[in-house]
């Protein structure tokens, strides 16, 4: 989205949010504790509808009882909800996605209006919730992921790699300092993320991973519902790492690229095993990982008009991109921020704001797609979404590269792979 009003761009719809008295949430138990916690930020308490209050209970065909039970229920809830509207304006209702399907069936009159004052779940927290938070509760909040780069060294060189390793010219580990410093003043400007990201490189082959996940668990874990990090199975973690990652809930998303460097497979199994001896949350991806080609571009977006990259990098937002965090910059993109790590483009002012000086309600304006330009520099080059869909992904290009520092994994494992990669480079 153009940037054209700055500090103004939701000036009415905040306003109108301000008002706000209530917030009702339609859906089941789980998905309702779930927004709860989510919202909790906000100190406010929103009021539960239950599908299960509506069960009938005679004897009809199954088929029929469903059907008659759905009619009852949408009827009774609608009646219910129109009542509730009716007396005041001032609510917001929001339907869970399983109980998304009712909502075209209420929006049917002056009372309901889509994305103002009744939304869906997943919507109103990417692109309401954050206005919401801001202008009624003076707080900031986003649903996005928000990366931070621990290091740019790796053990592997992936040719589709989503931070453009084989472009890094001079690879290195970043200074614990400063990424504290980053993320201090991340933390400063918001007060809750659904997502926080560390990544690499390959994060375990930093030396203070340890420390920089106990300093961000000791000092903002209650302000991140999902803290995490991808590794790519060829370390296996050392103890203390093992012990911090349990302690502050970490997730670790195990990325399998055995079936690429089949001798990495037995450092992949112990190295999951060492986190599920630890109860430490993994997601393992299957043998058949393939890779996202985001770059080089597969045809030349500089060609493009505005209108159609405003188009793309809005599709983008909303399914795939997520921020990137560095030197007292927040980025639009994480993945323009990798390549400009890379050198593959320039970085250009309009791709990120310095969270040192900017307004909170620019920073919103921000968060939610505001660019002088309307996309990312990088987006003219950068396959992403429309990649997606024109045979974006792509599988192998992985190799191994030497390693030379044992950090914070095992010594002896470091010892083992470090003579299988040397073996692998003749
Ligand atoms: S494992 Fe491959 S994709 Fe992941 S950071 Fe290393 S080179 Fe990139
Ligand atoms: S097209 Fe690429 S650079 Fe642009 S928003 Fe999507 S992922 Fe980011």
């Amino acid at each position: 989205m153009k940037w054209i009003n700055k500090g103004h761009e939701f000036d009415e719809l905040g306003q109108f949010f301000k008002q706000i008295e209530e917030i009702l949430f339609v859906g089941d138990e789980d998905e309702f504790s779930s927004f709860q916690t989510k919202i909790a930020f906000l100190s406010i308490e929103p009021v539960h509808y239950n599908f299960e209050e509506y069960k009938i209970n005679k004897n009809f065909s199954k088929k029929l009882l469903s059907k008659i039970k759905k009619a009852i229920y949408i009827n009774n809830f609608a009646h219910k909800l129109k009542n509730l509207l009716k007396k005041s304006n001032n609510k917001l209702v929001i339907f869970s996605e399983k109980s998304g399907h009712l909502i075209n069936k209420i929006v049917n009159n002056n009372l309901f209006i889509k994305n103002k004052n009744i939304f869906m779940q997943k919507d109103f927290e990417l692109k309401y919730l954050p206005v919401y938070a801001l202008y009624a509760k003076n707080k900031m909040y986003s649903a996005y992921s928000t990366c931070l780069v621990v290091t740019t060294k790796c053990t592997l060189n992936c040719k589709y790699c989503l931070n453009y390793q084989p472009y890094i010219k001079e690879k290195q580990h970043y200074e614990i300092k400063n990424l504290i410093k980053d993320i201090d003043l991340f933390f400063k400007q918001f007060d809750y993320v659904d997502y926080f990201s560390l990544t690499g490189g390959e994060p375990l082959l930093w030396k203070d991973f340890a420390k920089l996940i106990n300093y961000i668990g000791e000092n903002y874990r209650s302000k991140i519902g999902e803290l995490w990090f991808a590794t790519n199975g060829t370390l296996i973690p050392g103890d203390e790492l093992c012990e911090t990652i349990k302690k502050y809930d970490v997730l670790v998303l195990c990325d399998n690229y055995t079936k690429y460097v089949p001798k990495i497979k037995e450092t992949y199994n112990k190295m999951v095993e060492k986190f599920k001896s630890y109860n430490i949350r993994t997601q393992e991806s299957t043998e058949d990982l393939k890779f996202f080609k985001t770059f080089p571009p597969s045809e030349d977006y500089t060609k493009w008009n505005d209108d159609k990259m405003i188009d793309k990098f809005n599709l983008c937002k909303e399914q795939y991109s997520g921020f990137g965090l560095s030197n007292g910059k927040l980025y639009q993109c994480c993945y323009s921020l990798f390549a400009n790590t890379a050198d593959i483009v320039k970085e250009i002012p309009s791709d990120f704001v310095n969270l040192e000086d900017v307004s909170k309600r620019e920073l919103l304006e921000f968060i939610l797609g505001y660019t002088e330009n309307g996309y990312c520099h990088f987006c003219q080059y950068c396959n992403c979404f429309y990649g997606i869909h024109n045979g974006g992904y792509d599988e192998g290009g992985v190799t191994q590269q030497p390693i030379n520092e044992p950090l914070s994994f095992d010594i002896n494992n470091y010892k083992l792979l470090n003579a299988e990669v040397e073996k692998c480079q003749k």
